[in-house]
């Protein structure tokens, strides 16, 4: 099974996917964490994305896929991969789909980890330090909640339509969240 999971910062989503990786011995591809390993390794492809990371621009759609159909075409991941971080916009979406077709695959799952605003800010603010002005934090926060909901709806609307996507209540325990997941994924 290869599935993508969706939710704003903040949401666990990391959390969860390494739960799931674990319960169901997949493998969590982050594009983010990919992208960071190149810079931190100094790699050629490193050098010429990390001004791009560091702006919190997107990298180009090529360059990312380059890295994700490395994976897909690898045996040891076929149909074993979660995707955090990919798609990010419809182009890679359709992308995604083309690719996994080529190697005999498909998205058998999106999952979106949903979290009200409200539940960001509070949870920012259990978090917050005696160096850090919490308001400060909160309008970063609520920009970058704001930024993903926006962007990612369109992803959403094309896994709605193929009847791919499901929404768990990222509200509660990250044992509840997690049961609420398991119960989606053995019910494929
Ligand atoms: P993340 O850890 O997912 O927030 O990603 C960190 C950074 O990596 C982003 O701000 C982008 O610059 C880049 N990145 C990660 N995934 C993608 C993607 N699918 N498309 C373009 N850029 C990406």
């Amino acid at each position: 099974m290869n599935l993508v999971i969706f939710g704003p910062p903040g949401a666990g989503k990391g959390t969860q996917s390494k739960l799931i990786a674990k319960k169901y011995k997949l493998y969590q591809l982050s594009t983010g964490e990919l992208l960071r390993g190149e810079i931190s390794n100094k790699t050629a492809l490193g050098n010429k994305i990390s001004k791009i990371i560091n702006d919190g621009e997107l990298v180009s759609d090529e360059i990312v896929s380059s890295i994700i159909e490395k994976f897909i075409s690898n045996k040891i991941y076929k149909r074993k991969l979660i995707f955090d971080g990919y798609p990010r916009n419809l182009n890679q979406a359709k992308n995604l789909d083309e690719l996994l077709k080529q190697n005999d695959q498909k998205v058998d799952l999106a999952l979106k980890l949903s979290v009200s605003l409200e539940t960001i800010k509070k949870r920012i603010l259990e978090r917050k330090t005696q160096e850090q002005r919490a308001d400060d934090s909160e309008d970063i926060a609520i920009k970058r909640f704001e930024t993903y909901e926006k962007s990612t709806r369109p992803i959403l609307d094309y896994y709605k339509q193929s009847n791919l996507l499901k929404v768990v209540n990222g509200e509660a325990s990250i044992a509840e969240i997690s049961d609420e997941i398991s119960g989606i994924i053995e019910a494929i």
